[in-house]
């Protein structure tokens, strides 16, 4: 049977920034992997040719579309929450659109940032992963939501959850606690894929140089924190996000 990956996201660049590798490599395994982007980046610092948000947020969901095509990814989605603020967002709200799509795409394994917000400590990637987070338990459970399911979304448990995470902090900001790393996947085949993803989002060409630097020194791997499983277990250490499934 096809393996699903679901990846939840806050920005369009975090799926090749932060993902990229993994969902290349599941991608050309034969995994089914989907991306689903909480907002559109109006609040991006770097603007390309835009002049106003909708011009923005109207080109970076093209460069989410284009770096999703070379991540070999099925099926990606931005939605339409805003950007710097998912922390003022509703969580029923954010979480009910997540369990929705957790249950019609039925993904074996969910990504997401953890309640850190990764090494940059971003709220916006922090709440992601906190509403995945909520949204991965939640789907499987026939009173939450419960109009989801007399809809036709039956309940769906995913296998396993896990945070992004990393072993470098970064120098001239504060400290962050990450999840320890339990999973390290080998993406050195698929680095010039997560770099030419990177890339497709043009409206932040300012940034590409710094990434594209940080990706050549340390981006062989990238690492997991294994956060939830459906079936009770001790943690081993992994280099495959679907060992046991
Ligand atoms: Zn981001």
């Amino acid at each position: 049977m096809t393996k699903r990956l679901l990846c939840i996201t806050a920005h369009p660049d975090d799926e090749a920034g932060n993902f990229g590798g993994t969902l290349a490599i599941y991608g050309r395994r034969g995994v089914e992997t989907s991306v689903i982007c909480l907002t559109a980046g109006a609040a991006a610092r770097h603007r390309g040719a835009a002049s106003s948000d909708g011009q923005l947020t109207a080109l970076r969901r093209e460069e989410f579309a284009r770096s999703c095509r070379r991540l070999g990814v099925s099926h990606g989605e931005v939605l339409d929450y805003p950007d710097g603020k998912l922390a003022s967002a509703q969580v029923l709200k954010v979480t009910s659109d997540l369990v929705l799509r957790i249950r019609r795409i039925r993904p074996d394994v969910v990504l997401t940032f953890g309640p850190e917000g990764g090494v940059t400590a971003h709220a916006d990637h922090a709440m992601a992963g906190m509403f995945a987070s909520l949204a991965f338990q939640w789907a499987g459970r026939d009173d939450r939501f419960p109009e989801q399911v007399q809809g036709g979304a039956s309940p769906h448990r995913s296998r396993k959850l896990y945070y992004s995470t990393g072993l470098i902090t970064l120098e001239g900001r504060q400290p962050v606690a990450q999840p320890p790393v339990t999973a390290s996947i080998d993406i050195s085949a698929v680095l010039d894929v997560k770099l030419a993803a990177f890339q497709e989002h043009t409206t932040q060409a300012p940034l590409y140089s710094i990434f594209q630097g940080a990706v050549r020194r340390h981006g062989g791997f990238e690492h997991w924190h294994l956060a939830a499983t459906a079936e009770p277990q001790r943690a081993e250490f992994e280099s495959d996000l679907f060992s046991g499934l």
